[in-house]
């Protein structure tokens, strides 16, 4: 095991822009979830159509090759349609999505708008367990279920989408891959891509290992209504913050969480797809 000091990430390109339609957000609360939910109703915290328009603007000299829609949960944002729309007009766009929303007439709606242009929509959902009841008990009751039918329905309507899954329960590797490879055989998925990633925060092992790490804030930046920070996991943290718009972003990150830690060791970066 090999420990050092925090290391610190500079941002090669800004190929992905992530940005966060809401931070509190959500129509479930899973108990895996990296967010922290304040009890009682959630504040409007929705990030304007404008704001988003001013990134699109300033980051056009940059060779972005995807927008991640993130929250909370993105398909909560009352102007989802519209900022979708936006942002299929610049590049590619990934929804990153608890998949409630995914019913068979909204991804019939969302073939459309991806028609209606040259680029391309990718969804990004995520489970914890290949056992249906061990997954709900974390996430939310109907959500294995949900989550499959979604991958489904959006293979029909020939979407592209990774499953993405949080090592919560601390398998090895192999077992989940051949777990998650027979649930897609058994239901017919066959497009959809599978992304294992190590649970986090994964801080009382060892910290930071000293490899050579390709994490989301190498490649990306998060918008959010409080400014611009290094990647989702440290959306509205001053510890990842990069200035207050895409004016300035390049700022090198001392990458000093426990969710750097997660990243450092992780083989690929968490949120990116691809
Ligand atoms: S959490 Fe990961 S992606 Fe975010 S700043 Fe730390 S190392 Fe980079």
């Amino acid at each position: 095991m090999s420990i050092c000091a925090a290391p610190s990430y500079t941002l090669k390109a800004l190929n992905n822009l992530f940005i966060e339609m809401t931070a509190k957000n959500c129509n479930q609360k899973c108990k895996n979830c990296y967010i922290n939910f304040s009890q009682g109703k959630a504040p409007k915290d929705f990030i304007s159509v404008d704001l988003i328009n001013e990134a699109i603007s300033d980051t056009l000299n940059e060779n972005l090759q995807c927008i991640y829609l993130t929250g909370a949960e993105p398909m909560t944002h009352p102007d989802f349609n519209a900022i979708l729309r936006l942002c299929l007009k610049r590049c590619n766009v990934c929804i990153c999505t608890n998949g409630s929303f995914l019913n068979e007439k909204k991804i019939r709606f969302l073939s459309k708008v991806e028609s209606e242009g040259q680029n391309q929509i990718f969804f990004r959902l995520s489970l914890v367990h290949f056992n249906e009841s061990e997954n709900d008990n974390i996430k939310y009751r109907g959500n294995f279920r949900q989550t499959v039918f979604a991958l489904k329905t959006l293979e029909r309507y020939n979407f592209n989408s990774v499953l993405s899954v949080q090592n919560y329960f601390k398998f090895p590797e192999n077992e989940l891959i051949e777990n998650f490879k027979r649930i897609f055989a058994e239901n017919d998925i066959k497009n959809s891509d599978l992304q294992i990633n190590l649970s986090y925060p994964d801080f009382e092992e060892d910290n930071f290992v000293k490899s050579s790490p390709k994490t989301d804030c190498m490649f990306g930046r998060i918008l959010t209504v409080k400014g611009v920070y290094s990647c989702p996991f440290l959306a509205g943290d001053y510890r990842g913050r990069t200035g207050s718009n895409f004016q300035n972003f390049s700022k090198n990150i001392n990458a000093e969480t426990e969710f750097c830690a997660t990243c450092s060791k992780n083989k690929k970066p968490i949120f990116t797809i691809g």
